[in-house]
């Protein structure tokens, strides 16, 4: 396939990609039972991952193409060594108008003040429950009180809107709900929900562990404060947002499960290793590292990202009785 240099990545039902996460390892410091195995993680050999070098190749030819937005994640993206230096070299990759982070948090204490420096624009850090007993259970490690001093630590170093992402699950987390959606008002952090979906590495994903996004909604506006509708500003965000009445900070719902929000996904992901991926459920990769280590012109790189996107699906499919869920488990992807 011969593409044109700046051809937009649209795919076969209208949308146009701007977005790329790019995960940067698939090691984690702790073993969330939602996403890792509790032991025998497989890792990829490190001299498999992507070099900060490769990656800021494929971003500046991404981005040629109108990627403009990026977020890290992993794995845990804060275990990766020197991150700061690849914000710095990606910060530079013209066309590119924001960086994101995903993390657990743990490691920010050490880590915000270079992310800061470095360039970074927005962080998302995970937090399911601020009970260390619950903690432990979903994360099989202790360490809440670090991701808490991560937060501040974030907020201390000038990072703002900071997110706080929670996976909700029925008959787990419900007791949760509450005293995160007062933590986050409390400390002026925008909280989203979302739904537990099968990338499990255990497999053990089960429809009836999903509590939605709706039941969570009623939960909130009952018992922490009635909840306003937002116009939905940037339509491609998962998250429907609203704000509560007093006006006191947004909650929002990723419900990827039960209200899938395929239709305006404007995403691609590339793996620690180098694999596109157009999909978090797709079962196909478009192998960015071969073309990157055996001397692949941009042009075969650019003929990657867009095979990628015109072989895209309408929606993941989770619905179909079809559906299996992918071999990867999200660490191994990138969330
Ligand atoms: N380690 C970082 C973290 O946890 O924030 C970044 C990677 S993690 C895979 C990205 C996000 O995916 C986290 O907010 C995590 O809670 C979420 N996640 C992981 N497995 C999930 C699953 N099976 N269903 C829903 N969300 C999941
Ligand atoms: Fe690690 Fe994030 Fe997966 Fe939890 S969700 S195990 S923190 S990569």
């Amino acid at each position: 396939m011969s593409i044109e240099p700046n051809t937009p990545l649209i795919d076969r039902f209208g949308r146009v990609h701007t977005s790329l996460r790019i995960s940067v390892t698939d090691r984690c410091n702790i073993r969330c039972f939602y996403c890792m195995p509790l032991e025998n993680a497989r890792f990829k050999p490190r001299d498999e991952l992507l070099t900060f070098e490769e990656m800021t190749r494929v971003v500046r030819v991404a981005a040629g193409h109108g990627i403009s937005k990026l977020r890290l994640t992993g794995g845990e993206p804060l275990v990766r060594s020197n991150l700061s230096q690849l914000i710095q070299m990606l910060k530079a990759v013209p066309g590119i108008q924001e960086i994101a982070l995903t993390t657990n948090g743990i490691l920010l204490p050490d880590q915000a003040a270079d992310l800061k420096s470095a360039g970074l624009d927005r962080l998302n850090i995970s937090l399911d429950a601020l009970s260390e007993e619950l903690f432990e259970r979903i994360t099989r490690r202790q360490g809440v009180q670090k991701v808490l001093d991560g937060i501040a630590a974030a907020k201390s170093v000038g990072f703002e809107n900071v997110r706080l992402n929670a996976v909700a699950i029925q008959n787990l987390t419900e007791c949760e709900i509450v005293p995160l959606a007062n933590f986050a008002r409390e400390n002026d952090l925008h909280l989203r929900f979302i739904e537990f979906m099968p990338l499990d590495a255990d497999r053990a994903w089960d429809k009836s562990q999903v509590l939605s996004g709706r039941q969570l909604r009623e939960m909130i506006a009952q018992e922490v404060a009635p909840l306003h509708d937002l116009d939905r500003e940037d339509k491609s965000q998962p998250a429907v947002d609203y704000e509560y009445a007093d006006g006191r900070q947004r909650v929002g719902f990723i419900n990827s499960v039960t209200e899938p929000f395929c239709g305006t996904c404007n995403r691609l992901r590339i793996t620690a290793e180098g694999q596109l991926r157009n999909c978090l459920f797709g079962s196909e990769e478009w192998d960015a590292r071969q073309v990157l280590r055996t001397g692949g012109t941009d042009a075969d790189l650019s003929a990657r990202l867009h095979s990628c996107v015109q072989a895209k699906k309408p929606s993941h499919g989770m619905d179909s009785p079809e559906f299996v869920p992918p071999e990867r488990a999200m660490y191994q992807i990138g969330g």
